[in-house]
């Protein structure tokens, strides 16, 4: 008997299941026949079948085929067990198309014991699983990303270590050192080693290496020297600009493993796999050299160890060519230093910027007194503490302090040969010959200068005594000659009475004779006043035409030798050429180069004296260029760049006429010099010579 409250609850049924959120439907147990559905249900078959088209139809007609077998499966669980199923987002129109999601459930309805009915429960949840699996999506998609941050994080951290490790390293050894030291602590590594490439030998050798305990520290596997064709890995890796990766499992596949070809170290116990990093420079045509490195894992390989090392590679390689340039430079550095110290001569080297000795060798600590730990790093203006006015008379003229010379130097001033009076902490005094220059950048800054000199104290005291021989031959020499020329002329002008032609030319030679030996005798004087610097010229304005017109004149008078003549060109006889000179000097040039001329020409040639004023725009002489231009002997052409030395004969000349001491020329040059003018020969032999003064007219210092 139904009570009152169930009959109305039985009519109110199909209006509560038309309201339930979800689709539901009843079916009988026995043949699954559809009894009842709300339209919710309905709306989730096939169009045909919607409209209360389905009720009393069994499962089998209104299901599509393809989803069935799957869910008649589930509604005979429920039928057989008495147990209600459940099923969330599940994916049962899959298989038809678009991905649709439902929540299932599947309620027996039991009587008598017996289950009668199943009453399903239906409802679409595909926008929540899509949701849901979208948020999946999304987390995952994070937490890689936020992987690959980590692990760009720690690509650039180990990058800068390994970059930072090698900084400023010059020396390649000790670069393989710290290198291998920093990939060692970025990546832990099983074994690594840094080969470098020499460019002379076209090989590889090995720099450094990390090797396992177990391992000789110069095990076979690392070789510490590989010839141009064996090497294996090593050389291919030479071959390509991209790592070169060996792996266990890759020869597992290819089968190379226990083959003959197999990598040498992956041989050994502990190693997965090896990393061949060639080292090329950005722009470089060769590789610098090979780093290699084993793992006992491939964990982080690929993404962070080999990434990591492919992009350190052209900065290591850019600094390894950086060491071995270093390294060359150091040796070179070396050798110049060995080379430097073993020199007699003194050199030092004063830095521009700090103004201190920066080099001096042994040689120039010995000649300027000090100890090389005193000369070194000294600042150069508390050095040479002398003054250059207490020298002594004869040095005052060249002499300054040693440092004043490359301050000189410093200020971009070349030093020739200047003759320093050094004076030693220990009051001694020694006299130097040096020279000093600036030593430049390329670019044209002067960061150093240097000085070179040696001790000339023994070489000047010989010039010295020998000035003073000298001086004194001079004299004792004069002193009688002047008596024997004096008797020689006063026996000519008073010819003894019966004197025959034979002693008439004799005393004419013994006068000759004499007055030869006092132009020598003079000469030689001159030269050595030269020496002391004493030769002091009187200047006066004078014309210079009329005095060698003069001098070309007398000597013509003379017979018996070449014939001399004057040519004037774009002069007058009439002219003046006014200038500043000693006159007594210049003629001296002029009958030094007169008397050369018809010493060395053959009786009855011809000498020319040519005179030509060089003139400014406005027409006045500025300079006055003078030659003498004989027929005669000539000067061989190795003679030419020698004859204006001192006591230099060209020992070609036939020696039983020379009647000189090779001194005429040296004088006449430093004549002319004194005077401000240049003089230079142009010969052939055979063909005469022709020797050229430029004087200057104005005033000079
Ligand atoms: P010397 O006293 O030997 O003449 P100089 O100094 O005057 O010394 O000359 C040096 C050398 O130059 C001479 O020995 C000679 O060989 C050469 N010489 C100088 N003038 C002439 C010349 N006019 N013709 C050929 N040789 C000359």
């Amino acid at each position: 008997m139904q009570t009152e409250q169930e009959t109305a609850l039985g009519a109110y049924a199909p209006l509560m299941l038309e309201h339930a959120p979800a689709g539901m439907a009843l079916f009988d147990a026995h043949e699954l026949r559809l009894l009842a559905a709300n339209t919710r249900y309905q709306a989730l078959l096939e169009p045909q079948w919607q409209h209360g088209h389905a009720l009393g139809h069994p499962l089998i007609e209104f299901l599509p085929r393809a989803i069935y077998t799957e869910i008649a499966a589930l509604f005979r669980g429920v039928v057989e067990t008495g147990a209600s199923s459940r099923m969330e987002a599940y994916a049962a129109s899959a298989r038809l198309g678009e991905a649709r999601y439902w929540d299932w459930s599947l309620e027996p309805i039991a009587e008598q014991g017996q289950v009668r009915y199943v009453l399903l429960t239906i409802a679409e949840v595909t926008l929540q699983v899509q949701a849901q699996k979208s948020a999946e999506q999304a987390r995952t998609d994070l937490a890689q990303a936020q992987q690959e941050l980590e692990l760009e994080q720690q690509r650039h951290g180990h990058l800068e270590t390994i970059l930072l490790s090698v900084r400023s390293i010059a020396e390649p050894q000790a670069f393989a050192q710290a290198l291998l030291c920093a990939i060692d602590t970025c990546f832990s590594p099983h074994l690594l080693a840094l080969y470098s490439t020499r460019s002379e030998q076209e090989t590889l050798s090995l720099l450094a290496s990390h090797t396992p305990e177990c391992l000789p520290q110069e095990t076979p596997v690392l070789p510490a020297f590989l010839a141009g064709t064996s090497g294996g890995s090593l050389l291919e890796a030479m071959q390509q600009r991209t790592p070169l990766i060996r792996r266990t499992s890759q020869e597992r596949e290819t089968g190379q493993e226990g083959s003959s070809e197999r990598d040498t170290l992956l041989a050994l116990p502990e190693v997965a796999c090896v990393v061949y990093l060639p080292l090329w420079r950005a722009q470089g045509a060769r590789c610098e050299g090979v780093l290699v490195a084993g793992f006992a894992t491939e964990e982080k390989l690929d993404a962070l160890v080999v990434p990591t090392l492919s992009e350190s590679a052209p900065h290591l390689a850019e600094a390894l060519a950086e060491t071995w340039l270093q390294a060359a430079l150091a040796d070179e550095r070396q050798r110049l230093r060995t080379v430097l110290d073993q020199l007699p001569e003194g050199v030092i080297l004063v830095e521009a910027q700090s103004g201190k000795v920066s080099y001096a060798n042994r040689a120039a600590a010995g000649l300027l007194g000090y100890t090389l730990p005193h000369l070194v790093g000294a600042p150069l203006n508390q050095s040479a503490m002398m003054s250059p006015y207490r020298l002594p008379p004869a040095h005052q003229q060249s002499a300054f302090r040693w440092n004043f010379a490359l301050i000189h130097a410093l200020w971009g001033k070349i030093i020739m040969n200047e003759e320093i009076v050094v004076s030693r902490p220990d009051g001694s005094e020694i006299v130097v010959l040096s020279s000093a220059a600036p030593i430049r950048t390329s670019d044209g800054l002067i960061t150093e200068a240097v000085m070179v000199f040696q001790d000339i104290t023994a070489k000047k005291q010989l010039e010295q005594q020998k000035n003073e021989f000298f001086a004194v031959a001079n004299h004792e020499l004069r002193t009688p000659l002047t008596i024997i020329l004096g008797f020689a002329e006063l026996l000519q002008m008073q010819s003894p009475e019966g004197a025959d032609t034979m002693q008439q030319h004799a005393i004419t030679r013994i006068a000759g004779e004499c007055e030869h030996l006092m132009r020598l005798i003079d000469e030689l004087l001159d030269v050595s006043r030269l020496e002391q610097a004493r030769l002091d010229l009187k200047k006066k304005y004078h014309d210079l035409l009329a005095p060698l017109s003069q001098m070309v004149a007398t000597h013509n008078q003379a017979t018996n030798t070449p014939r001399l003549y004057l040519t004037l060109e774009e002069l007058e006889p009439v002219d003046c050429l006014m200038g500043w000179f000693d006159l007594l000097r210049i003629e001296q040039v002029f009958r030094n180069l007169l008397s050369n001329a018809m010493k060395y020409s053959p009786a009855g040639s011809e000498i020319e004296v040519g005179v030509r004023p060089r003139r400014d725009a406005q027409g006045r002489a500025q300079e006055v260029v003078i030659w003498v231009k004989d027929q005669g002997m000539g000067i061989d052409v190795r003679d030419l760049p020698h004859i204006f030395e001192r006591f230099y004969r060209a020992p070609t000349f036939d020696e039983s006429s020379i009647s000189g001491f090779g001194i005429g020329l040296y004088l006449t040059r430093q004549l002319v010099q004194a005077h401000g003018g240049r003089i230079w020969a142009e010969s052939t032999k055979g063909q005469g010579s022709t020797f050229f003064v430029v004087l200057p007219l104005g005033k000079t210092t």
